[in-house]
């Protein structure tokens, strides 16, 4: 009989947790999970999920008016009712919230409502109980921050946006990451008047700059008013309600709703775990080793809550990385390199492996290959709308280093280069690789 209550105890019930609880039962532990809000964590709540549905959403009203040119008539001038795809989507996560719930039961796993703390390096305290586990893992992830200024308790944040009462006619979002240019396209999309404001010349740092280039035109085209190099002193509330928007460059802009995308940061507040010993880094997430372990040896983290990259695959592949190596005794494997992922503005990013800027940082000799035209649909729909494919190779051995696109599907196509580039698929290969008619994704097989 085991001296713990529990062979393994998970905090947070979200993307990583939920894998890693699952997968832990299944090997034999007894597992323990707590969750004091949402089961299915971000993701499933208020993230990859219903933001999705939001971007499906919005893009009904560019087809409704591309159908007319293919002889679908009395489509153009629909109206658009917030409630229903709001309620539609809180009906959604319900139905997962109760799918995860099920998963972990059916899995064996001792599922505890209620916020967790850690009580000591091997006990867990949630309300009035306190366990005991030989093993924690802390897959909290995080939470949106807003900076401090004048006016900042009147911004939302992505944790509101999904449930507004009502939908605003006038829409303000800041900053210049994923969230940002998401909800920009999705509030376009839906007919607000939308302003997208970036501290900096252009957003989207980090991205190849030909891509973030191409998403500034084609969300310029979309009627996003773009104000970048703009930063917000205050916001001032009226009485009508709408707000005022004050930039530090004395502009002012008057908006019914303002979205901060300003980055997340850990929930690692009041968890208990610097009392404990465990090493924080300066921005509050936990710093691990290749194995998961934190400075205290009983004590693991995973997911956004490490400051990874923050995105659900990634948390999924080290929490099966890691049961796998409590499994084995073996180091956990997982590659960081060459991560797919896509951004779901319109058009949508789908990028995978290194920027042109990153490959020739690195001092790799590089051949570039682009290609910028009009998705076939629009020949007809008359839409200006264009689609970017990038494709950077490395000259050294042919290998095919970095793969972007702009343009619709875009994260369904790269999902598949990354495998094709995973594999170390040369440029040769790419070549000799014969594409499908007529598709978009054809194009990346046959850059010359
Ligand atoms: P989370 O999923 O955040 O789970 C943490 C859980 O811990 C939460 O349920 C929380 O309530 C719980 N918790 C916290 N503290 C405690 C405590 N003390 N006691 C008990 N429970 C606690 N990623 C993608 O790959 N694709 C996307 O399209 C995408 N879209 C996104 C859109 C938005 C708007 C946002 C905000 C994120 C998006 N992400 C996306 C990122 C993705 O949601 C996260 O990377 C992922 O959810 C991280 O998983 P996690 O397990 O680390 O944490
Ligand atoms: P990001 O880190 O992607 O972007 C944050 C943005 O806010 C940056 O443009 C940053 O500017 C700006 N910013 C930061 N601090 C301030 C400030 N004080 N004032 C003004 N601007 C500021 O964070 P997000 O919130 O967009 O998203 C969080 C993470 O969630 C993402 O990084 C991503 O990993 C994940 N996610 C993934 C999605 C997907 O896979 N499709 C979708 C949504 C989220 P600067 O560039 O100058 O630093």
């Amino acid at each position: 009989m085991s001296e713990f209550d529990f062979d393994l105890f998970v905090i947070g019930a979200g993307s990583g947790g939920v894998r890693a609880a699952r997968m832990a039962a299944a090997t034999g532990m007894r597992v323990a999970v707590a969750e004091d809000r949402y089961m299915g964590g971000t993701c499933v709540n208020v993230g990859c999920v219903p933001k999705k549905l939001f971007v499906y959403a919005s893009g009904y009203r560019e087809a409704f008016e591309d159908a007319e040119a293919f002889g679908w008539e009395g489509q153009a001038g629909a109206t658009f009712a917030w409630p229903t795809l709001r309620d539609n989507n809180a009906r959604e996560v319900t139905r997962l919230n109760g799918i995860y719930r099920n998963l972990l039961s059916n899995a064996g796993v001792q599922v505890i409502d209620g916020r967790a703390t850690l009580s000591g390096r091997q006990q867990v305290t949630v309300g009035d109980d306190t366990f005991s586990a030989e093993r924690i893992l802390v897959a909290t992830g995080g939470w949106p921050y807003v900076p401090d200024f004048v006016g900042s308790e009147h911004v939302i944040t992505s944790n509101e946006v999904f449930a507004l009462e009502v939908f605003p006619r006038r829409v303000l979002v800041v900053g210049g990451g994923y969230i940002a240019v998401e909800f920009a396209g999705i509030f376009a999309g839906l007919g607000a008047e939308t302003h997208l404001s970036y501290r900096r010349e252009l957003f989207l740092r980090g991205f190849d700059n030909d891509v973030r280039r191409f998403v500034c035109d084609e969300m310029g085209k979309k009627q996003v008013s773009l104000h970048f190099n703009h930063v917000v002193n205050s916001i001032e509330k009226q009485e009508d309600g709408s707000l005022k928007v004050h930039g530090a460059d004395g502009s002012v802009l008057e908006v019914d709703a303002v979205l901060y995308a300003t980055g997340r940061r850990p929930n690692t507040n009041g968890l208990g775990l610097e009392k404990l010993g465990v090493v924080l880094h300066k921005d509050g997430t936990i710093g691990v080793d290749d194995n998961f372990r934190s400075s205290v040896t009983s004590i693991y983290a995973l997911g956004d809550v490490t400051g990874g990259p923050e995105l659900t695959p990634v948390a999924l592949a080290e929490a099966m990385a890691l049961v796998k190596h409590w499994q084995t005794g073996k180091t956990a494997e997982i590659d960081y390199n060459n991560i797919p992922t896509a951004v779901f503005c319109q058009p949508n990013i789908g990028t995978v492996g290194l920027t042109e800027e990153e490959a020739r940082q690195a001092g790799i000799p590089v051949q570039i290959y682009k290609s910028d035209f009009r998705a076939m649909r629009h020949s007809v729909s008359g839409r200006d709308e264009r689609t970017l494919m990038k494709l950077i190779v490395d000259k050294g051995n042919d290998k095919v280093i970095g793969a972007h696109m702009v343009g619709p599907d875009a994260g369904e196509i790269i999902q598949g280069i990354a495998v094709a580039m995973k594999a170390g698929a040369t440029k040769t290969v790419f070549d000799q690789t014969i594409g499908i008619h007529p598709t978009a994704a054809e194009e990346f097989v046959t850059m010359r």
